[in-house]
């Protein structure tokens, strides 16, 4: 039976606040200082990973997909979220954002203001990302520029 296997795999467990390494953002696929901290990934069968990055004001990530899709938890600051070929979407503190698989999109902190959201995204053959090229200047001001503040 499955549940008489407790030492190969623990029911339950706690990973402690603070007990994880904090790790900044690839400058390969994040513009600005972008501070992860609370990383997992979970084993097969499970697929689940994720983390709680911060944004700092006007930082965001590359333009990237996600093969089974990703939610967004956003609990501190404001910040937006684009797919390709579409305008921008603000977001704030309670709000949770889903990007479907294989939709080419950043997201990250607005200009003036930090903002913290947990990530989750299932990973397929083992990837739960693919990172593009990164989000140019122009690009970034023209989505968060015609936004209110
Ligand atoms: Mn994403």
């Amino acid at each position: 039976m499955a549940g008489d296997d407790k030492a190969a795999t623990p029911g339950v467990s706690v990973i402690r606040e603070g007990s994880t390494e904090k790790s900044t953002g690839a400058a390969a696929n994040f513009t600005g200082t972008a501070q992860v901290e609370g990383r997992f990934q979970r084993e097969a069968p499970a697929r689940i990973g994720g983390g709680t990055i911060t944004f700092a004001p006007g930082a965001h990530t590359a333009w990237h997909t996600h093969p089974l899709g990703q939610t967004l938890i956003v609990m501190r600051g404001h910040g937006f979220v684009q797919q390709w070929g579409q305008p921008a979407e603000r977001f704030g503190p309670g709000d949770i954002v889903w990007i479907g698989p294989g939709i080419k999109h950043w997201h990250g902190a607005g200009p003036d203001e930090a903002m913290t959201h947990v990530a989750l995204a299932e990973s397929s053959n083992g990837q739960s990302v693919t990172w593009g090229e990164l989000v140019s200047d122009v690009q970034y001001a023209d989505a968060v520029g015609h936004q209110p503040r």
